[in-house]
């Protein structure tokens, strides 16, 4: 069998705090002396129900993670180890998303809390060989301004490569806000040139979808699962060439499927969709990118053509310039011209 850590790849869905490995968690609440929840310590993956409720939960610990990070340091450190932790598992290329509001008030601003990440991505992918470059998410349950605010921000720094901003996306709970209202700032986004990658598809259904696309115009939608509930939207989206960020662990871990063979990933794949596999929070969901791949090869039955594929898609749907997707085009191949 082939090693699945050493198969070429791009990480296309992985958000900062979620990203931390649960021991610098531990150690960043130590050293500003913050309390944890006994969930996010115990080592567990997170089993919440579907429903507002397990989401509250969800939030809940993520918010407390987040409020470990409260330095340059902090900041630093998460974005090295990102790195370093995509680096072991074959990523060649990481686009990580932040939403810089919350870490703005221990770094002067939400410019700085950018330019920080920003620095330190490009750092890190000198050090590590993995191209960081980085999404700039705004949260549906702050005001459609702000993330207008986020959307201009983001442009300044537009960018392909290490370091630079590649995408605006659009998280927190599907059910809060109204899609159309976060509309303008997709625009912002979109006229520098920014991929669109909000999240859509995951805790709603098709019809939440329909509106995502209609409103926002994603390349590709974080999650997008439960598109495949309804044939026409999923053929609409792959024909309109939407890429689908799918997440498996974190869909088992927040019950959007009771278990890991309901994930539609065959669903997706046999359409003709571009899949590119995340992790989302590992630090909740416990559970890294090349897991991920394990899940479609030991679940889904999916075998090394396949799981090179869904290799090719998650390159293809990078915002990486064209040199680094041929390099890594041309690692999937060899990958697979390797003896099993
Ligand atoms: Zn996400």
């Amino acid at each position: 069998m082939r090693d699945l850590a050493r198969l070429p790849k791009a990480h296309l869905h992985l958000h900062f705090t979620g990203s931390m490995r649960p021991a610098t968690l531990t150690e960043l609440a130590a050293g500003h002396r913050m309390r944890l929840p006994a969930a996010l310590t115990e080592g567990d993956p997170l089993q919440a129900p579907h429903d507002e409720r397990g989401w509250f939960r969800f939030q809940r610990l993520y918010d407390a993670a987040r409020a470990c990070v409260r330095s340059e340091a902090d900041m630093r450190r998460i974005v090295a180890e990102a790195a370093a932790d995509d680096a072991a598992e074959g990523s060649g290329r990481l686009e990580i998303q932040v939403d810089p509001t919350s870490y703005a008030p221990f770094v002067g601003g939400i410019t700085p809390a950018l330019e920080l990440v920003l620095d330190e991505a490009r750092t890190a992918s000198a050090r590590t060989g993995v191209e960081v470059a980085v999404v700039v998410a705004a949260s549906r349950t702050r005001h459609p301004l702000d993330a207008r605010t986020l959307a201009r921000l983001a442009a300044r720094y537009a960018g392909d490569g290490p370091g630079d901003v590649v995408g605006f996306g659009l998280s927190n709970d599907e059910r809060r806000g109204d899609t159309e209202d976060f509309a303008p700032a997709f625009r912002i986004a979109a006229g520098a040139g920014l991929a669109l990658v909000p999240h859509g598809g995951e805790l709603l259904g098709p019809d939440h979808v329909r509106s995502v696309v209609e409103h926002l115009h994603p390349d590709r939608l974080g999650h997008g699962v439960r598109t495949a509930e309804d044939p026409r939207v999923l053929a609409e989206l792959v024909e309109r060439g939407v890429a689908f960020e799918v997440c498996p662990a974190s869909n088992v871990s927040l019950g959007v499927y009771a278990e890991h063979g309901h994930v539609p990933l065959r669903t997706l794949a046999e359409a003709g969709a571009t899949v590119a596999l995340g992790a989302d929070d590992p630090l909740l969901f416990r559970s890294r990118l090349v897991a991920q791949y394990e899940t479609a090869r030991r679940v889904h039955g999916f075998d090394d053509d396949a799981l090179a594929e869904l290799a090719r898609g998650s390159v293809r749907a990078s915002r990486a310039a064209d040199a680094t997707k041929q390099r890594l085009l041309a690692g999937i191949d060899a990958w697979l011209a390797a003896p099993a």
